[in-house]
């Protein structure tokens, strides 16, 4: 079958994609065909800080003016300024685009699985288990389609969260808990998630960074003492969200002129954090440009960010224990809106050069050099230009007061 655009996978990217695509002249947009493998959506908690306006404004449930975060016995409230931390709820967000595509005859959604994506020479080839389709563009949401070698994520954030009821007034509903590592037997880093929904209701999630699986009881476990030690057992358990979130710097998908990754598959994962719907949102927008024209291939470019990632990335897998102080220094020396915008990549290299100085020097030094991440930096360095650097960022972390700072938290 001949369609003009064909988007693998109905997921966040896709439907954001697709919701996009529709909105544009008519004459421009033909047709569009979504391949979805699977027609039971599993739920998820889509949370990001934004301004008040974006185009899912509607979809907002629910959004807080402030984030807390906790470490080392020290809880710090962070209250957001020109932004609110907001909440989706995944199953609302596919329900009201399914509404929107049915009224549309351009779009039209079929539920099967794709095996293979080939460029031809007048367009693409998608193949599915009961047949091919054929489209000028393809926009693929699903790595393993075109990932060689195999995607093959080292590190990922596993999770479980309990949706939990208390009979009592529990939960401050202003604030989101980003970051609790309050939690008993955190060798690993994990911490404790918040969303309360009401002073009675909240999502309470156990997230750890790792290279490992996790058994279902290790999260159960931690949830259940947290709770315990919180809110003394008052409360039941209404839903569960269970997730692993990969978490790459960069993924190899061939981008060509007529196939597009897009969301996972792109990269939109922000590697050292596991946050994507505004990613894929930006990149949805590139994606846009280049079918007016641009002829920018919409593309998620290796960056410092990117470097930064991996050096994060390096230390889970081999110092998985440093991960805490890491957070705490990082929250404790800067203001919650330059970690956003750090987070956002939006940082100058002044601002990134103040946060890296308070986190712990010893660590991100072994990072680089351990990990040979100097081949995948975004400068190039010579043997002896990589060892200048070092002893430069060396003595500038040496005369800091870091040293003693991490003392502190250590006693
Ligand atoms: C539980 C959970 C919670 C998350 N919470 C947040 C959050 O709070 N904030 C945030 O920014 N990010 C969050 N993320 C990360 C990220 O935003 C989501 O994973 C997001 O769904 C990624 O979008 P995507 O379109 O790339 O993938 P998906 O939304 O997973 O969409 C991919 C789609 O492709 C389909 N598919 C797979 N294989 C095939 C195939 N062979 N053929 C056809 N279809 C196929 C799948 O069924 C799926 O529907 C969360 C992730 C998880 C798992």
């Amino acid at each position: 079958m001949e369609y003009q655009h064909i988007i693998i996978g109905g997921g966040c990217a896709g439907f954001q994609l697709a919701k996009t695509m529709l909105e544009l002249p008519k004459e421009s947009i033909r047709s569009i065909l979504i391949i979805e493998s699977s027609k039971v959506h599993a739920p998820k908690s889509w949370c990001f800080w934004s301004t008040i306006s974006h185009p899912y404004r509607h979809l907002v449930e629910k959004e807080w003016h402030s984030l807390g975060f906790k470490a080392y016995q020290n809880q710090k409230n962070l209250p957001l300024q020109h932004q609110t931390y907001q909440y989706i709820d995944s199953t609302s967000f596919i329900s009201h685009h399914l509404s929107l595509f049915a009224k549309d005859p351009r779009l039209t959604i079929v539920y099967q699985t794709v095996s293979g994506i080939e460029e031809t020479e007048n367009g693409c080839l998608v193949q599915c288990e009961n047949g091919a389709y054929h489209s000028e563009y393809v926009y693929n949401s699903v790595p393993h389609l075109q990932e060689k070698p195999y995607f093959k994520p080292k590190v990922w954030q596993h999770f479980l969260g309990w949706e939990i009821t208390t009979s009592e007034n529990s939960f401050d509903t202003e604030k989101a808990t980003l970051m609790d590592f309050d939690v008993d037997k955190n060798e690993d880093g994990r911490f404790i998630y918040i969303l309360p929904f009401t002073e009675k209701r909240a999502l309470v999630e156990c997230t750890v960074f790792s290279t490992q699986e996790y058994a279902l009881e290790s999260f159960e476990c931690s949830l259940r003492s947290y709770l315990e030690k919180k809110y003394s057992n008052d409360y039941t358990i209404s839903k569960i969200e269970r997730g692993t979130i990969p978490m790459m710097p960069k993924i190899n998908a061939e981008i060509t002129k007529r196939i597009i990754p897009i969301g996972t598959a792109a990269g939109c994962i922000k590697a050292s954090t596991g946050y994507s719907f505004t990613r894929n949102l930006e990149h949805t927008t590139k994606i846009i440009g280049y079918l007016q024209g641009n002829n920018k291939r919409p593309k998620y470019a290796y960056s410092r960010f990117t470097f930064y990632d991996k050096l994060l990335l390096w230390i889970i897998e081999n110092q998985q224990s440093e991960i805490k102080k890491i957070f705490y220094l990082l929250f404790k020396n800067n203001s919650i809106k330059n970690i956003l915008m750090f987070l956002d990549e939006r940082t100058s290299i002044v601002q990134d050069l103040r946060i890296f100085y308070f986190l712990p020097k010893r660590t991100f030094i072994k990072a680089l050099i351990k990990s040979k991440l100097v081949d995948l930096a975004p400068i190039k360095f010579t043997k002896k230009r990589y060892l200048g650097s070092i002893k430069t960022a060396f003595t500038f972390w040496q005369k800091t007061e870091v040293v003693s700072m991490q003392k502190n938290i250590i006693d």
